[in-house]
């Protein structure tokens, strides 16, 4: 079976068709400015050209529209109708406490996810949108939505209370949901398999480092703690966003700022990360690295700084598990910087952690990059958000 493979975001949308037998990607592509002027689609049949076109997208509906037009095209296309296509697979932000699983789209679902919107104001309209564009174009065919935080479901009280006034959990679910979900799960297995070892027997630590970036402890098979919260600003330091803060430190910088809550949000969001740490310089990895090389002090600073706040998660995790048997490091940064990958096994060592420099300059495997008699094994897992969804989706059609 083919399945449709969604992540619609407010202005984009990234897609691919996933054949469920072989695994493989057909076909992939992105929708950009979808509403704004300047519209575009890009789309790369596998083993093909990749292709992109100028048109107009006013809503999503069209870009939909579009994508399904681009797969079903009489030269490039990759599938002859959409009669081909078995099922969509929706990736969808916040789940709330409603969705503990994936689950196959209709009006009742489409209603619960809406009222998790609250939680997720900058995604989950989005992932909506998608959605009902979707099955107004293809209204026979099966849609399954994939949560965010499903995964993390699985936390114990103690892990996903915050030290608040327990009536803001009672009235309005306040508590720690944690996201990359499906990226979570679909490393710790993948671990498991390539390892060869009982999913359920491993203590597993997945640190997922990319734009944005979380770590999550995965004991016998079952999230037990994730460093992203109520929403995805929570933990790490990130490319722009901040991570954790001193709460208090909003309220003194509004006042000598003399900015206002949005304002102040905007700065945690989208300025702060390794981006505000390195003085601007850039929110990516390759650019800092660059500077770290050079000695750069703001670009230094900025690593370090990135990989200690990981070093410390590993450390907290492996004491929320009372132990760690495999350390996955994943996701755009996670998979391709044996820097910072080196930077956080250094604070290892109490953990028996030993890296073979080797095995780390490797790129785009699955692989154990410590060495034979490292006490605690670390691995690179490469992940595959897609593929997951698309899974879970046959899984319920
Ligand atoms: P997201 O899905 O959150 O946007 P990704 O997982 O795609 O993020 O990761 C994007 C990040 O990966 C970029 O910020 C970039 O810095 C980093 N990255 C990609 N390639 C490399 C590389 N070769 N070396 C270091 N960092 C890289």
């Amino acid at each position: 079976m083919n399945i449709l493979v969604i992540n619609c975001g407010s202005s984009s949308l990234k897609f691919q068709l996933i054949n469920s037998e072989s695994e493989q990607c057909i076909a992939k592509g992105l929708c950009e400015r979808i509403g704004i002027e300047g519209s575009r689609i890009t789309y790369t049949p596998a083993g093909g050209e990749k292709e992109q076109t100028v048109t107009a997208m006013p809503d999503h509906t069209e870009a939909i529209r579009l994508v399904l037009e681009a797969l079903t095209n009489e030269k490039t296309g990759v599938v002859k109708s959409l009669e081909e296509i078995g099922a969509v697979g929706h990736r969808v932000v916040h789940g709330g406490e409603k969705f503990a699983e994936s689950v196959i789209i209709d009006d009742q679902v489409l209603a619960a996810i809406e009222a998790c919107n609250e939680l997720a104001p900058l995604h989950n309209p989005a992932n909506l949108i998608g959605i009902d564009a979707c099955r107004k174009l293809m209204p026979g065919t099966p849609m399954v939505a994939v949560f965010d935080t499903a995964f993390h479901q699985t936390m114990p009280e103690e892990a996903y209370m915050y030290g608040l006034p327990v009536e803001y959990y009672e009235k309005y679910k306040i508590r720690r949901y944690g996201f990359h979900g499906t990226s979570h799960s679909y490393v710790s297995r993948r671990a498991a398999e390539v390892l060869r070892v009982p999913y359920e027997a491993l203590k597993t630590i997945v640190c997922h480092l990319g734009n944005g970036a979380s770590v999550s402890a995965v004991k016998n098979g079952r999230c037990v703690d994730t460093s992203m919260g109520l929403t995805p600003l929570e933990g790490l330091i990130m490319g722009t966003r901040c991570g954790d803060i001193d709460p208090a430190i909003m309220e003194f910088l509004a006042h000598k700022e003399n900015k206002s809550i949005d304002e102040i949000m905007n700065i945690l969001n989208k300025k702060s990360g390794v981006l505000g740490l390195s003085n601007y310089l850039s929110s990516d990895f390759r650019d800092l690295e660059d500077g770290y090389h050079k000695g750069d002090a703001y670009a230094i600073c900025a690593m370090k700084t990135f990989a200690y706040r990981v070093a410390k998660y590993i450390g907290a995790y492996a004491a929320a598990m009372n132990g760690v048997d495999l350390i996955c490091f994943t996701a755009g940064v996670g998979e391709n910087s044996p820097l910072v990958r080196t930077l956080v096994c250094e604070y290892l060592g109490y953990l028996g952690v030993a890296v073979d420099q080797e095995a780390n300059g490797k790129r785009g495997e699955d692989i154990v990059i410590s060495t034979p008699d490292s006490r605690t094994k670390v691995m690179v897992v490469p992940t595959n958000e897609e593929l997951a969804i698309a899974r879970e989706t046959v899984r319920l059609v």
